[in-house]
């Protein structure tokens, strides 16, 4: 239908259409079609009394959600001709205009709350989560006044009942209004929160986590600097720039938790293994010296998940082999107490035999004292010689057992014997390297101790060289694993032949060997390594019917009175670096 604008047309087009929909020419269907034709807005149809009353309503001053939720139901009404329900919705909105009169008296109430409990102290509400609440419940309650008034109630409720109520002056004094802070007053207290917050952290990282970080000497600097930096922030800007940092320091805590986790549970393994064969093989001093040393060894230094999987290695191997001397023990015991039962047995045997001839003896000399005839005298002096040999006879017989029991006893106590020392020198095993026999890094140490205080105590000097193979890594590639291993120990054998007794030979690394040559002086220590560098030049090993040789590069220097390990092995590592560096097989000096 097109619109049409002017009155006198929409009233006459309304008068056809009355008549065209053949319907009662009343002032209500009049209305209807006429505002259809003219197009009228659905607001501007009402009645004016109703249209003023939804306009009044809608000025009211407070336009909370209730009263925009009612004046649309007062419209549905009208739509729906329900009058009855109009007065209901307007009853509604009076209400809730008086119920936000009084709700406005409660902010002020309200506000000052707010202040107070804004400015009290609380440990479980900082600041800044105090203002992270309020800003939720701002932005989320903004639309209705009545519900954000009470949200904030409750919020100020909840700070209230967690907070220790106690306040600073300063808290106090702006809290009750008494004096409004001046602006030194405000960032002074702002100051003071900051303060707190930094000590109470600097602390619980200086105090309770640094101290705690012991074994880890990297981790432990980290936590005092993070500590150092803490004291550094004073505002919400520079701690928001600070906090990547620490989170990402977070997350190297956590590791080092999984690491220490699994550091626990080697060491309460190797403990177990420990304790469990200490039980299973019989205890003396002697066989369980090494295991126990290699546990003090561990608890002496910081926990180090390779130190305890190679003591466990080496405990391990300690402990089988030691269980198979053990049962050989076991059996040569066996063997020695049978020997010697034997032998008392024979012994018994030899006096009881002596005792039957001596009483026979008796009753020949009883004889020969009764006979009075030759004839009896000689039937007594045959028996007599009969008796004598057989007897000889039985003394030789017993003596030779005697003698050979004796032998075996004495054999299997032999043999006892050289047990028990083989038993109490495996315990040693456990400062060897199990493939070449040189000392391993434990064994490396204690050395290192011993000599190192001879040389202070007498003066002398001290020679530490550091050997590594040329080109190792190839000859593994070429000829297989098998092939290097044979290497090290043909290379072992070698340098230990040609040092003296007095010198210590100890896998540093893989196939890296420290020297440790004790009143040697530089030019001596260089001396040797090249001795040993032309004998490897003679000397080959086989391996699989091929002649192998190897080279190896040194480094050599003198140990200086004081200075700790690491530092005189780092400089003959050093001296071999450059070695390696001039073109191997070589030996270069530092010191
Ligand atoms: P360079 O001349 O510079 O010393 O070279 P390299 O190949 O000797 O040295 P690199 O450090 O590259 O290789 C050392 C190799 O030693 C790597 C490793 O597989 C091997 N290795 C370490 N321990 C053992 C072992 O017990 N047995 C065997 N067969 N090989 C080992
Ligand atoms: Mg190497
Ligand atoms: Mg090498």
């Amino acid at each position: 239908m097109t619109k049409l604008s002017n009155p006198t047309e929409i009233a006459r087009e309304t008068l056809k259409q009355l008549a065209m929909r053949r319907m009662l020419p009343s002032p209500d269907h009049y209305e209807a079609i006429y505002h259809e034709i003219a197009q009228t807005p659905e607001l501007e149809r009402l009645h004016p009394g109703l249209k003023e009353l939804i306009d009044a309503l809608s000025k009211l001053p407070q336009q909370s959600q209730v009263v925009t939720r009612q004046i649309d139901q007062i419209r549905s009404a009208i739509n729906q001709e329900k009058w009855a329900e109009i007065p209901e919705s307007i009853f509604r909105i009076v209400s809730s205009q008086t119920d936000q009169a009084e709700l406005s008296k409660g902010w002020s109430e309200l506000i000052r709350d707010l202040i107070l409990q804004w400015d009290l102290r609380n440990p479980s509400y900082t600041p800044s989560r105090k203002k992270e609440a309020l800003d939720r419940v701002l932005l989320n309650f903004k639309q209705d006044s009545a519900v954000l008034n009470e949200k904030l109630n409750g919020l100020i409720n909840a700070w209230a009942e967690t907070g220790i109520g106690s306040v600073s002056d300063i808290d106090v004094s702006s809290a009750l209004g008494e004096s409004s802070p001046s602006q030194s007053e405000s960032s002074q207290a702002k100051e003071v929160e900051w303060r707190e917050w930094r000590d109470a952290f600097t602390q619980a990282l200086e105090f309770g986590l640094a101290t705690k970080l012991l074994h880890n000497i990297d981790l432990q600097s980290e936590t005092l600097a993070i500590a150092q930096e803490a004291k550094a922030v004073d505002s919400i800007a520079t701690m928001e720039k600070w906090v990547p940092r620490l989170r990402k320091f977070w997350l190297k805590l956590e590791l080092e938790n999984d690491n220490e986790q699994r550091l626990c549970d080697g060491l309460m393994g190797l403990l177990r293994l420990l304790t469990d064969n200490m039980s299973a093989i019989v205890v003396d001093d002697e066989w369980v010296r090494g295991q126990i040393a290699v546990v003090q060894h561990i608890m002496a230094q910081p926990l180090d998940m390779r130190v305890i999987y190679d003591a466990e290695v080496g405990l391990k191997e300690v402990l089988f082999k030691q269980s198979q001397v053990k049962h050989s023990l076991v059996e040569a015991q066996a063997v020695l107490k049978n020997m010697l039962t034997s032998f008392i047995d024979r012994l018994g045997y030899m006096s009881e035999s002596t005792d039957k001839y001596h009483d026979k003896i008796n009753t020949y000399a009883e004889k020969i004292d009764s006979a009075n005839d030759l004839t009896s005298i000689r039937h007594v002096m045959e028996d007599l010689l009969q008796d004598t040999r057989s007897m000889q006879l039985d003394v030789r017989r017993s003596r030779d057992d005697l003698f050979e029991a004796r032998q075996q006893a004495d054999e299997a106590h032999h043999r006892v014997m050289e047990l028990e020392a083989e038993l109490s020198k495996l315990s040693d095993k456990v400062r060897e390297d199990q493939l070449t026999g040189a000392l391993n890094r434990r064994g490396l140490e204690e050395a290192y101790e011993v000599e190192t205080s001879r040389a202070m105590r007498t003066s002398s000097p001290l020679a530490i060289a550091l050997l590594d193979i040329d080109n190792f890594k190839k000859l593994n590639d070429s000829q297989g694993h098998a092939a290097g291993d044979t290497a090290l120990i043909h290379l072992v054998k070698v340098v230990k032949d040609l040092v003296r007794p007095t010198d210590t030979v100890a896998r540093y690394g893989g196939e890296e060997f420290v020297v440790l040559m004790p009143e040697t002086d530089i030019a001596g220590a260089i001396q040797v390594m090249q001795r040993v560098q032309r004998e490897l030049t003679k000397r080959f090993f086989m391996h699989n019917n091929e002649k192998m040789l190897i080279t190896f590069s040194a480094g050599v220097t003198l140990y200086r009175a004081g200075e700790a390990r690491d530092a005189s092995i780092e400089r003959a590592d050093q001296a071999m670096y450059h070695a390696k560096k001039s073109g191997k097989n070589r030996v270069i000096t530092l010191d």
